[in-house]
């Protein structure tokens, strides 16, 4: 794997059959703008200079990395977490959301567009466009206006437009189509900004460069940790940009297992879940080629995670690629199981994850068990506060609470 961010994506965008870019001819012309923006003014010195202090003085970073040692003493095995949820507002997002916005306004443009499911990118966008003091329009399913009402009002105090969307289902898809009209709209002033490690290339390569900073950070502290590399890390995976973020650093280190930890829901049995890779069979949704869950017509299916974040019918085609290489191994854990991650971290180690971290959690402690005398590194991608009233009224009485 030498060589590796010099050979994927290529030219167009492709990392294997997936990725590109299959969209309508004038959406086309815009995002090659974009590409050229984005190579000629993100390798400069003035840009990376300007990235690394928001890193280090707005954002908080470098984050730590946490050697959760009640946890391993519990189920065995090392087991660090890179804290994610120590960045600002609480999630990995913001890395990206600084980079489009810093890019935005390397660019001349007056607008940040985006879509939001439960509103955790638009408040991560939001708090970018106040921080360059640029406007945010964000567009938002008025079926998950209502589920995610928080989040609703933090974008709206941090000066964000939300524009309800009531075509559809009036949830995440429908926002995705409407908040790319309102950027076709006006593409000389306003910019679209992705969410993950999706969409028309460049989106999937921006928002992994963007998130390397992770990975990067990481390794150098687990190694000044312990002087040697994990032997597995993982992350959970919706779309797959904390994931990225953190696999950038070691996909060149043949001996560091990867593990991406997707959705199962409910289960298989009740078809309630979002384990895209898992089940999934490639195919074309919001202008790229990935794994999908889909319909016999090649329509993305309905899916469902506990974890808003997670439950997405695409992924990243890099991951769809890095499943197919077999460098990264795929695998889910339910619903159930991530609920009682999120209990064993809260209890064990003072720290509440995210429903979506819980995931990778959970996952890290079966790995622990079967192999207790192995190191482990999770990409703890977010803080959990957004998910404790939901949490306890579900299940907050197996819990004593
Ligand atoms: C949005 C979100 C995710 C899922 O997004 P990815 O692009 O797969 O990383 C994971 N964790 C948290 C905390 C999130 O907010």
């Amino acid at each position: 794997m030498n060589d590796y961010f010099k050979t994927y994506p290529d030219a167009k965008g492709n990392y294997g059959q997936y990725g590109g870019s299959f969209i309508p001819p004038n959406l086309q012309a815009e995002m090659e703008k974009i590409t050229d923006a984005y190579y000629s003014i993100s390798k400069s010195h003035e840009f990376i200079s300007e990235l690394r202090n928001i890193r280090k003085h707005f954002q908080g970073r470098p984050t730590p990395v946490y050697f959760a040692k009640r946890l391993s003493d519990e189920y065995g095995g090392r087991i660090y977490l890179k804290r994610e949820d120590l960045n600002h507002t609480g999630a990995h997002k913001l890395n990206h959301c600084m980079g489009e916005a810093l890019l935005a306004k390397y660019l001349g443009k007056k607008k940040l567009i985006a879509e939001t499911g439960a509103g955790q990118h638009g408040v991560a966008l939001a708090t970018a466009a106040a921080y360059f003091g640029l406007e945010c329009e964000i567009h938002m399913g008025e079926v998950d206006i209502k589920k995610e009402h928080p989040n609703v009002v933090r974008m709206k105090i941090l000066g964000a437009k939300v524009v309800p969307v009531s075509r559809g289902l009036k949830t995440l898809k429908e926002a995705v189509d409407s908040a790319f009209e309102a950027y076709m709209a006006d593409p000389v002033n306003s910019i679209y900004c992705i969410g993950s490690v999706v969409g028309p290339h460049p989106f999937p390569m921006m928002v992994r460069e963007f998130q390397r900073v992770v990975g990067i950070e990481a390794k150098e502290q687990f190694f000044e940790m312990t002087g040697e590399h994990p032997d597995s890390v993982l992350a959970c995976v919706g779309g797959g940009s904390n994931a990225m973020g953190i696999f950038s650093a070691y996909i060149e280190d043949e001996n560091v297992r990867l593990y991406g930890v997707e959705p199962m829901g409910t289960g298989t049995k009740t078809g309630q879940h979002a384990a895209t890779i898992t089940y999934g069979k490639p195919g074309l949704i919001h202008g790229f080629k990935c794994y999908l869950l889909q319909d016999d017509q090649g329509q993305p299916s309905p899916v469902y995670s506990i974890a808003s974040g997670l439950d997405y019918p695409g992924v990243g085609p890099e991951h769809s690629m890095l499943h197919d290489m077999g460098r990264v191994t795929y695998t889910s854990v339910s619903d159930e199981e991530a609920v009682d991650a999120f209990f064993q971290l809260s209890r064990k180690e003072g720290i509440i994850p995210a429903l979506e971290s819980a995931h990778a959690v959970a996952f890290a402690l079966k790995l622990a068990r079967q192999e207790p005398r192995r190191s482990i590194l999770v990409n703890l991608s977010g803080r959990g506060d957004k998910d404790i009233d939901f949490v306890v009224e579900k299940y907050g009485a197996r819990y004593s609470i």
